[in-house]
């Protein structure tokens, strides 16, 4: 396992895989399974992402426990609010002892001071037990961690530390680079959670966030390994480039190997559904392999060819002086077509870029950031096709 600086320990849980096991730089003792179960995809009944098949969900879980996941991840809007309460009634019989359980505040849903602690015993009550092990500030960005501080968050949350109700803090991250840098150093965090995918190296907090918090003992959950499943299920070019590789790992395997080599990655939260993925993830889990790069960068070469604009979100031409996120626009963008998915691409378009107010319709056209573009992308004109496609239905 080439995560250097991160304590690692074996135990065998299963009769066919071993588990391997990990620590956050500043919470020793603890070992956490390098696969955690995140509970946002989950089986639902009739595509109604609001109602979780019980009847599915339940065994899968119950059969990652078994298997050695000891990290279950849950947030506050998963399943529209229903995540949380699976969790409650899923742990049941013994199975919460077996796990540390995480969730997350809304902090786009607080109002005032006193919300903080009255979301945390309301998501007590939903998942049905007395302590939240791993509680994280959800999906900060530059502005939303302004609005955590204008409403005194990281005060309501120390009070919850101090009688119990939470243990570890720390927080999710969907933001530029410089807002991540600038969240890592406000407080002392024990962990953070940061998209993470052979295809966004440099998006949001990517590679270089990652090396950021993992210098200063901050240890990090990687979500979205397979980029919402896109990476699981490629295109036939992109399944011939793995299929050719000489190994026989699916394309998941492939893109979850790439995140476990990453060092600083203390664990990856994968979405599974299905037990056929779970065994999967849980077989790449406990067979480490060394890496060979040129299949996923040939991978990768693939879906940035069909990208409709050329931008390699490094950043380079933030900040924008009238407030533009760049990089995250074109992402989005990017999404539309790399993954036939213009939904998708609008979600994030909408999600990362126009709720934190950083839209291309911002754009002045002022030519500060071309200049800085090491693509020579023709910017301005480029936010405008992006802004005009995924706002439109
Ligand atoms: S051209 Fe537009 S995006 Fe670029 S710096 Fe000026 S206002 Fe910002
Ligand atoms: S500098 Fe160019 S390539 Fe880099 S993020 Fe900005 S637009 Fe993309």
């Amino acid at each position: 396992m080439p995560t250097s600086g991160i304590v690692f320990g074996v135990r065998t849980l299963h009769t066919e895989m071993t588990m391997r096991y990990a620590s956050f730089p500043k919470i020793p003792g603890l070992e956490v399974s390098v696969l955690g179960f995140g509970a946002m995809r989950l089986p639902t009944v009739g595509g109604d992402v609001t109602r979780i098949d019980y009847e599915i969900a339940t065994p899968l879980l119950h059969e990652a426990i078994s298997a050695g996941i000891n990290y279950v991840d849950t947030a506050w809007p998963y399943h529209g609010g229903e995540s949380e309460m699976f969790l409650g009634r899923a742990l049941h019989g013994g199975w919460r002892e077996k796990v540390k359980l995480a969730t997350k505040s809304p902090v786009w849903a607080v109002r005032s001071e006193g919300d903080w602690e009255r979301i945390v015993d309301a998501q007590l009550k939903k998942l049905d037990t007395e302590r939240i092990d791993f509680y994280l500030m959800h999906a900060l960005s530059g502005p939303r961690w302004d609005a955590v501080k204008r409403l005194r968050g990281m005060e309501a949350l120390e009070r919850a530390r101090l009688d119990g109700r939470i243990d570890h803090v720390g927080f999710s991250f969907h933001g530029s680079c410089d807002d991540f840098k600038r969240i890592v150093d406000a407080y002392d965090w024990e962990f953070c959670q940061i998209q993470l995918n052979y295809l966004d190296e440099a998006f949001q907090a990517g590679l270089e966030g990652l090396r950021y918090a993992a210098a200063r003992g901050i240890g990090v959950i990687a979500m979205e390994p397979l980029r919402g499943g896109a990476l699981a299920r490629v295109p036939p070019p992109v399944e011939a480039i793995f299929k050719h590789s000489g190994k026989p790992w699916s394309p998941a395997e492939w893109a979850l190997r790439w995140v476990w080599a990453q060092p600083g990655v203390v664990t990856v939260l994968s979405g599974m559904n299905l037990q056929a993925q779970l065994r999967e993830n849980l077989m790449a889990a406990s067979t480490p392999a060394a890496l060979d790069m040129a299949p996923l960068r040939e991978a990768e070469g693939f879906y940035r060819a069909r990208a409709k604009v050329n931008c390699t979100t490094c950043g380079y031409c933030q900040p924008c002086p009238s407030g533009v996120s760049i990089p995250e626009t074109f992402a989005a963008y990017a999404t539309a077509t790399m993954f036939d998915s213009k939904a998708v691409a609008a979600w994030m378009y909408e999600t990362f870029v126009l709720k934190n107010e950083a839209g291309a319709d911002r754009c002045v056209s002022c030519g500060e950031c071309e200049a800085r573009c090491p693509q020579l992308i023709p910017i301005a004109e480029k936010l405008r096709e992006a802004h005009a496609y995924l706002t439109s239905r």
